[in-house]
């Protein structure tokens, strides 16, 4: 099939042809010319990132839209301002060719006054995240009563990060007659609700394995000791010199921390978190997208919304929370037919949680030791002198300096002049790993006393550490809209400390409970108490479980 015989008007052809699209990808055969029915179905399409959907559901929306109606005929709501913008650009780019077109993108974390006017001006369609798209509906500046379709995409991750009011306060104002086409890479409850809830019979689309991660990617776990992390982390960039990655972590706190010391160790490494501002984000993805950072440090929550096509490596600092969110991360990976890695570094009672996930992805995880300092330096010498090979000498320019420096090394041998090239850049690994410990031999010791973990709703990340935790109970759950996610958030932004340790989030239909270091837990349940969530007052106590807990510790020695 081509995009001549799916009955695309003649701009729009000429629209992707400038971009240089030549055939429909796989969801776009599937889902424009389901889309260009007429009374057609809405429609579930189960799709990753990069899988061609913008163009999927924005090129049959176009070819819907009357420009002569002022009105505004198409929402498509996103997760995150980047995605928005990129999709109000591609949108834009599609229908450079239809006169008179008008696309907005309306986002938050931006000024609302020149979007205002902007939707005040008259738009036929809008991109938009849920949070900016509801305030201007309560405002009486969008109107979405005329609309003809409305998208959801990224569906899980938009719920993921607590729009779900948001989502459902939407849909209640779209007309009864829209089109609601809904994308999502995977299927959870929450995303399912929402087909359920608001939309009729729809039509489900599939491209590639469900929740499977992309075909071309490996993936990889190393096992090492829970505090060797950062030093694997190392031997593995190390060992992998032309690496173009995103490092992922659980919090921000550990987000920075791991770039910090990436940067003091000489990396061309960057953080991506929450706690930044847009300015800042925006500045640190633009060193990322040009090359400038060779790895990027990142939460999920903050890494949403960035496309970037050539990553090489995704590595999964720790692994996330959901076992869900590994293939949104590996997915980053491997993309436009080319190969990449997804590696998990985890310790030894991680291994529950790499079963769970071989299962979701149905692929295989490769074990690989880490690697040694000796094989490093291998790597990184032959990689040193590949690149020596490979440099390109501009005569003209260089020639004028050769004179004086063919005199200065004249003592020297042409075997003696390799040398010291090399050393100078070879020094600095060598001399690090001289005595380098092996890593995997720590990490098996340790295991031998090992205890297993795995993915689960009542247990999401155990770390029975001494006794040293304290379980807090929070009177908001699932049905607040909470997620792991949100309660780290509200940790980070309340009480303001980074050193705080948190441990297990075990979150419930209409509370929670979460672990943080026993010595912060005063401090925890001043910061959030009495806090507003979604209309709710937060109540947060000490656990009756801590003191069952300490009693039997006292009683078995358990730790
Ligand atoms: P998306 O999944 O919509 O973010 O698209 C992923 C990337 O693939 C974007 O850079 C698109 O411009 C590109 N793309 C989408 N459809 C096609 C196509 N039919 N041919 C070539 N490139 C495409």
């Amino acid at each position: 099939m081509n995009f001549e015989n799916m009955g695309l008007s003649p701009e729009l052809l000429r629209g992707i042809s400038g971009l240089g699209f030549e055939t429909p990808t796989p969801i776009q055969q599937e889902v424009i010319p389901a889309v260009l029915e007429n009374n057609g179905r809405d429609i579930i399409g189960l799709a990753q990132t990069g899988t061609g959907k913008t163009a999927a559901f924005g090129l049959p929306i176009l070819q819907q839209t009357d420009v002569n109606d002022k009105t505004v005929q198409a929402l498509i709501i996103t997760p995150t301002r980047e995605l928005c913008i990129q999709i109000a650009g591609d949108l834009n780019n599609f229908g450079k060719h239809i006169k008179g077109l008008k696309v907005a993108a309306v986002y938050g974390g931006a000024n609302i006054d020149s979007q205002i006017k902007q939707l005040r001006a008259g738009v036929h369609v809008i991109a938009a995240t849920p949070g900016r798209m509801l305030d201007l509906i309560k405002r009486k500046v969008a109107d979405i009563s005329n609309i003809r379709t409305l998208v959801l995409d990224e569906a899980d991750e938009m719920l993921n990060m607590g729009f779900r009011e948001e989502l459902d306060a939407i849909l209640e104002n779209a007309p009864e007659n829209r089109r609601t086409l809904l994308f999502s890479a995977t299927m959870p409850a929450d995303v399912a609700r929402i087909a359920n809830n608001y939309m009729k019979n729809p039509l489900e689309i599939t491209v590639g394995k469900q929740n499977s991660g992309a075909e071309n990617v490996r993936h990889i776990y190393y096992q090492v000791h829970a505090r060797d992390r950062y030093l694997a982390l190392k031997r593995i960039v190390d060992a992998n010199p032309d690496i173009y990655g995103i490092i992922f972590c659980r919090t921000r706190m550990e987000t920075k921390d791991v770039a910090d010391k990436l940067m003091k160790d000489g990396y061309h490494a960057d953080a991506l978190h929450g706690d930044l501002s847009q300015a800042q984000r925006d500045q640190v993805m633009k060193r990322f997208r040009t090359g400038a950072l060779q790895m990027l440090v990142a939460t999920d929550v903050a890494a949403r919304g960035l496309d970037v096509s050539d990553i090489t490596h995704i590595i999964n600092y720790n692994l996330p929370q959901e076992a869900e969110i590994y293939t949104h991360r590996s997915g980053r990976t491997g993309r436009a037919g080319k190969s990449g890695v997804s590696i998990a570094i985890i310790h030894y009672k991680e291994l529950g949680r790499i079963r769970q996930i071989e299962k979701m992805i149905g692929k295989k995880f490769e074990r690989k030791p880490v690697p040694t300092g000796e094989e490093i330096c291998k790597k990184q010498l032959f990689n040193l002198i590949d690149r020596m090979e490979k440099a390109e000498v501009d005569e003209e320019q260089i020639s004028p300096f050769m004179d004086v420096v063919n005199k200065k090394l004249a003592w020297l041998t042409k075997e003696d002049v390799i040398k010291k090239f090399v050393s100078l850049e070879f020094n600095r690994f060598s001399e690090y790993y001289k005595n380098a410990p092996d890593l995997n031999k720590k990490a098996e010791n340790d295991s031998k006393q090992g205890e297993k973990q795995s993915f689960g709703k009542s247990s999401r990340y155990k770390r029975k550490e001494k006794g040293n935790f304290a379980r807090l109970f929070l009177n908001v759950g699932r049905k607040d809209n909470m997620s792991p996610q949100r309660i780290i958030g509200m940790i980070n932004d309340y009480a303001k400390d980074r050193d705080i340790n948190i441990g297990e989030i075990d979150i419930k239909d209409n509370f929670s409970f979460v672990e943080v270091g026993d010595r912060y837990k005063t401090r925890v349940i001043k910061a959030l108490s009495g806090k507003n969530v979604k209309g709710r007052k937060l109540e947060v106590e000490l656990s009756q479980e801590n003191e069952s807990r300490k009693k039997k510790s006292k009683k078995k020695k358990r730790f």
